[in-house]
Parts: structure tokens; sequence; C-alpha cells
């Protein structure tokens, strides 16, 4: 399993362009490498840390004590089965979401069209389960093939993890897992009227998100499907607020964006204010939505 020396500037693989590096970074190519890998994550004794796209990711400056996995699972999208309307993908994790979308739209399979103008990897929409537009990533799951330590290589279905809002879990696995690949039960459409609407979507999107901002989505998780984290900040002023080279976007109040020379510290401290005046105003505490590397 190739070791990255030194390891990646974590600045140059998310895409809100922050972060140091990591103490110890792998590349995983092939099943073949997972019990090594393994077995030398334990070695290092660091906290284990799974990179996908790097679009839901603020990382901490300097020098960060966490092992990266930076898995390589390419394979696919192919089709598996198809059973009337219903048919089975199967995706390797690193295969970027939005390419995924635009081979389902080829092929003619719906289900996944509100995901459009979401980056990153498909592993990464599935650890998160990313969502928008009422269309989230794990009820469409048919199965994972994943790897863990104590558990192996092993294909799950929906018995065996859990989901709610931004968030997926595998049951009876307490430790980190990688995520290998994942097949989606998708249904038979026109090609014309899944591009249709991944059209409306993404113009919706384009629209009221600065999609091509260095950011890493919503920073927040909305308190309740009825009270967006987005209203909140910009009641309490935060839409457009800047502090050293970071602000909350003016077009999205819930987009933190780093203006070029950001850094995490300056990151934290505008999340903090933001916390704070909420907590302050309303009485309601805002939860991250973004991963924190290291996490505390
Ligand atoms: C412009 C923009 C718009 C966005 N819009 C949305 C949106 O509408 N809805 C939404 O839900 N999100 C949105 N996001 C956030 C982000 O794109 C999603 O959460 C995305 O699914 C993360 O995928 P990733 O591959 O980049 O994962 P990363 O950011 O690399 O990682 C995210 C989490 O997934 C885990 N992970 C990644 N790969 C694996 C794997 N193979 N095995 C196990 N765990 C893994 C990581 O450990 C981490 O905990 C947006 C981000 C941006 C920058």
């Amino acid at each position: 399993m190739p070791l990255v020396r030194p390891a990646s500037l974590l600045s140059s693989l998310t895409t809100l362009r922050l972060g140091g590096r990591a103490a110890v970074e792998f590349r995983l190519d092939n099943e073949e490498e997972l019990d090594a890998c393994g077995r030398q994550i334990d070695s290092c004794g660091l906290p284990v840390h799974v990179l996908g796209g790097g679009s839901n990711i603020l990382a901490w400056d300097g020098e960060l004590p966490l092992l990266l996995v930076r898995p390589n699972f390419r394979n696919g999208p192919e089709i598996l089965r198809e059973e009337g309307s219903k048919v089975t993908v199967r995706v390797g994790a690193t295969v970027r979401l939005p390419y995924l979308l635009a081979r389902c739209a080829a092929w003619g399979l719906s289900g996944l069209e509100g995901l459009v103008g979401i980056p990153g990897t498909v592993g990464g929409a599935v650890a998160m389960n990313a969502g928008s537009y009422g269309c989230e990533t794990a009820p469409l799951l048919h199965s994972l093939r994943i790897w863990s330590p104590g558990v192996g290589l092993k294909n799950i279905s929906a018995e065996q993890w859990e989901f709610a809002y931004r968030y997926f879990g595998l049951r009876k696995i307490e430790e980190y897992f990688f995520i290998l690949s994942a097949s989606f039960c998708l249904t038979r459409a026109s090609s014309d009227g899944i591009r249709k609407t991944m059209r409306l979507n993404y113009f919706k999107k384009k629209s009221t998100q600065p999609l091509l901002a260095w950011s890493a989505g919503c920073a927040f998780k909305n308190p309740s499907p009825e009270l967006a984290a987005g209203k909140l900040l910009d009641e309490a002023g935060f839409k457009g607020k800047r502090l050293g080279g970071m602000a909350f976007s003016p077009i999205h109040a819930n987009f933190l964006v780093n203006e070029g020379k950001g850094s995490a510290s300056a990151a934290f401290d505008l999340l903090g204010q933001a916390r704070e005046a909420v907590q302050r105003r309303n009485g309601i505490g805002l939860h991250l939505e973004i991963k924190v590397l290291p996490c505390s």
C-alpha cells in the first residue's frame, strides 16, 4: 500500500482549500491491500480519516496528528441487474458523484436527480447521506461493499446500516470503515425527462448557492426541516460577514467561503461567532455539517 511522503497538503485536497498535512497518508488502490493497510494503521496509533473528494471538510492548519487514507476505487458505474422498471447500478466509491449522475441520465435511470450540483465522490455522498431537493443518498442504496478492521471485506445491505439527516452509520461496527463501492436501486425513465429535472435543479441551485466559490457546502446542519440554518445566520447578520479572508457568502448565509487568503483559524473564529450569535438570539445551538480534521 503506497505511503505518500510527505503527506499532501489538505489545502490541495479540499474544496475549501484550507488545511495542513496529516502525519501519515496512505493511498489505497485495491482490495488486496486492505488487511495490510489495517495492520499499518494499528501500528501508527493515530486517528484515521478517510478522504473522498474533500468537499465537506474543514482541516486545521499545520501538522495534523491523523492518518489520512485516500481510497482509489474507480470501477463503474455498471448496470448489475434489471427487473421490470427497477435497475441496480454498482459504482466504485471514488467515482465522482456528478459523473454517476451523468451516466444515469444517459442510461435513463431515475432517482438521483436531486443530487445534482453536489461535488465529491460516491463514497463521500454515502458516508454523509448527502441530499438535496428531497432526495437523499441512503434510501436509494441497495448494498455496499465495505472493509473495516475486525470485520474485513463485506457486502452489506439495508438491515446493517442506519441513517438520518446528514448521518450514515453501520450497525455493530464501531471502528472506522472504508466504503469500496455502492449499489443503488434506480428506476427506468426517459433520459430527456431526467436531464430536464437535473437542469432545473442545477439552475435553482446555481441561483441560490455560490457553487463556484471555495467552500465546503453548508457549514451548519439545519436545526429542523422547517428551520434553515441559513435563515438564522442571515437574521443574525452573518450573510456576507467577513473575517481574515473567510466569509459567509452574500448569496447563501450558510456557505462558509474562503475568499483566497483564508485560514482555518479565521474559519473557526467566524463559525464560533455565528454559533454564539444564533444561540444568544434564538436559543438554538447550531451543529456543524462539515467535518473537522482532526475531529476534536
Ligand atoms: C458547492 C458545494 C455544494 C454542496 N452541496 C451539497 C448539498 O446540496 N447537499 C449535501 O448533502 N452536501 C453538499 N455539499 C457537501 C459535500 O459535497 C457532500 O457532503 C459530499 O457528498 C461529500 O463527498 P466527498 O467525497 O467530498 O467527501 P469528503 O468531504 O472527502 O468526506 C466527507 C465524509 O465522508 C467520509 N468518506 C468519504 N469517502 C469515504 C469512503 N470511501 N469510505 C468511508 N467514508 C468516506 C469522510 O471520512 C468524511 O467523514 C456541497 C459541497 C460544496 C462544495
